[in-house]
């Protein structure tokens, strides 16, 4: 036999088989089993898998693609190998980011289209996983308030590739034409809020606007936009000339869960569209890439709280649910499964209130002679990508079908009762101040102080006096040594991974603020791992005392 012929035999081996082999699926699920077993013996009481370590990647410069075959035990190692040093979102001790522990229909999701690659891009290359896909966009599209017979979506490469489709909608509706003709004369400008995520300026620079036509609205100290000063901007704009391609309202910031007040930003969109004649209307998205998942509160009986939440969760809960109940006032919706949903990466979808919409950005039939050539559902006649994976959608509609509202709403209600906790006992420490009490959310800004500091003034003082920049410049330094004596400790197993954040939001005098963030995202979260971050803050606060000036 000729040698490529061995190697053939060998190889297939490597795949599954086409044709039932229980023995071979055996085999197959068995390697499975064992990188589970090898990631396993990575665990211990530390948020991490295997021991903390420097990544090296000058190693990464030396790879090469080896010239013989290597089998798939073998590789199966080196791949779990990888995995070392990878924080555990879903350990208790792990607070760090909004980062959702995926879980195991929501990798199902994963795993079964990785098997028989479904291609999205058309139904003959995805059949029933395409309906996967319209399954999961109904759901979800009914879930936040929208008529999912009129409404569309698709999904797509993760909330920036949300607010690319927003922003490319918004300039179709601007500058009717752009897709053929490309944008001429002036440009369109983009308008959010200044706690805006940056992709909405990714989005804008990679669409050929320019990050600079994304104007910033200032937030409030609840980190909402201040719709006043959006109209008087607004009214700017328009008054210049300038065409509007986007108003993005923030549903749920990254750092801060700020929640915009949607319905008045579209009733002033709507007024300013019959004020000036416009002669398209200013396409209104919401990024609720966080906060889509609290529309399962929509229709929670919150007079009889039949899950039992404590009263301050209950209105926490009530209080996102008074925003979030606006999403279907927006032209189009971002949603991460992947950030609030309990599905794994990239699983994230983009939503219009009306379908039409979508077709704007069809592109010529002519251009894709070889595809679409049978079937009724072919995204990929205007979907930005070409191949899209079937992951997404099946990891989306796992995690939905197996939390259902009921699942959604004890798990986040879990989340939310643990941040409010924490936001008790932090306000409880005379040396910390919490920056966002008022939060609704399963996020905790804070920050720490030295012992002689008045804490009920300083935050302000250094908020919004000039004269303070000195000190908010120490205490930022202060806050980085505490976080770092944090992180130590927790990586060590004994604390809590936290993050930080550099500038959670600007003095009034355009400064940073440093502050300490705690993210609750883990179903496995508890009181004690609440109070261990107290602890640890006021062990590291000891420890930084003796090098601190
Ligand atoms: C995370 C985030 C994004 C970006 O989403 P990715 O899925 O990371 O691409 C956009 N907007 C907000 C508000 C976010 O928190």
């Amino acid at each position: 036999m000729p040698q490529y012929r061995d190697n053939l035999n060998v190889l297939r081996r490597a795949f599954p088989q086409p044709v039932s082999d229980q023995e071979h699926d055996a085999w197959f699920v068995f390697s499975v089993l064992r990188a589970l077993d090898r990631v396993d013996a990575m665990k211990s009481q530390r948020p991490i898998l295997g021991e903390p370590q420097e990544i090296d990647f000058s190693k990464a410069t030396a790879a090469c693609v080896p010239d013989e075959m290597s089998t798939v035990e073998l590789v199966c190692r080196n791949l779990v190998d990888h995995l070392a040093g990878m924080f555990i979102w879903g350990h208790p001790r792990s607070q760090v980011n909004v980062i959702n522990p995926p879980c195991i229909p929501g990798i199902l999701g994963t795993l079964l289209p990785a098997i028989y690659n479904p291609n999205l891009c058309s139904e003959e290359a995805s059949r029933g996983v395409a309906l996967a896909e319209a399954e999961a966009i109904s759901m979800t599209a009914r879930l936040m308030g929208y008529d999912p017979n009129l409404s569309g979506g698709i999904f797509t490469f993760g909330g920036t590739g949300t607010l690319l489709y927003a922003i490319r909608l918004g300039i179709e509706k601007a500058v009717p034409g752009a897709m053929q003709n490309g944008i001429l004369g002036n440009m369109p400008v983009v308008v959010c809020s200044d706690q805006a995520h940056y992709a909405n300026k990714t989005a804008a620079s990679w669409l050929g606007l320019g990050a600079n036509s994304v104007v910033k609205i200032p937030t409030a100290p609840n980190n909402e936009i201040r719709t006043c000063l959006l109209e008087s901007e607004l009214r700017r704009l328009l008054k210049e000339g300038r065409r509007i391609a986007c108003i993005v309202a923030t549903m749920g910031t990254t750092d801060a869960f700020g929640l915009d007040h949607l319905e008045k930003i579209r009733e002033l969109r709507d007024e300013l569209v019959h004020e000036f004649s416009l002669d398209y209307v200013p396409h209104l998205h919401a990024d609720a890439v966080i906060g889509w998942a609290w529309s399962v509160f929509r229709d929670y009986d919150f007079t009889q709280n039949p899950l039992q939440f404590p009263d301050r969760t209950l209105r926490a809960l009530a209080g996102a649910n008074r925003r979030i109940r606006q999403l279907n006032m927006a032209d189009s919706i971002g949603v991460d499964y992947h950030k609030t949903g309990f599905a794994p990466y990239v699983s994230s979808a983009f939503f219009v209130r009306d379908a039409r919409d979508l077709k704007m950005l069809t592109r010529d039939q002519s251009t894709t002679p070889y595809l679409f050539q049978s079937g009724d559902y072919n995204p990929g006649k205007f979907t930005l990508e070409t191949s899209r994976s079937g992951c997404g959608p099946m990891s989306a509609l796992g995690a939905l079908q197996l939390l259902g509202k009921s699942g959604l709403r004890t798990l986040l209600g879990h989340l939310v009762t643990m941040a409010e906790t924490l936001r008790n006992r932090l306000t409880a420490q005379p040396a910390i101040s919490v920056m966002n009490p008022e939060n609704f959310g399963p996020v905790t800004l804070f920050r720490v102080y030295p012992d002689d500091v008045d804490t009920f003034e300083m935050p302000k003082l250094e908020q919004t006096d000039a004269r303070y920049a000195a000190q908010l410049h120490r205490f930022n330094d202060y806050n980085r040594q505490v976080f770092q004596a944090m992180h130590a400790e927790a990586l060590r197993g004994d604390g809590v991974v936290i993050s930080m954040t550099d500038r959670f939001r600007e003095t009034d005098y355009g400064q940073p603020v440093v502050a300490l963030k705690s993210y609750i995202m883990s179903p496995f979260s508890d009181e004690q791992y609440v109070q261990a971050v107290v602890d640890s803050v006021e062990r590291a606060r000891k420890q930084v005392a003796g090098v601190f000036k």
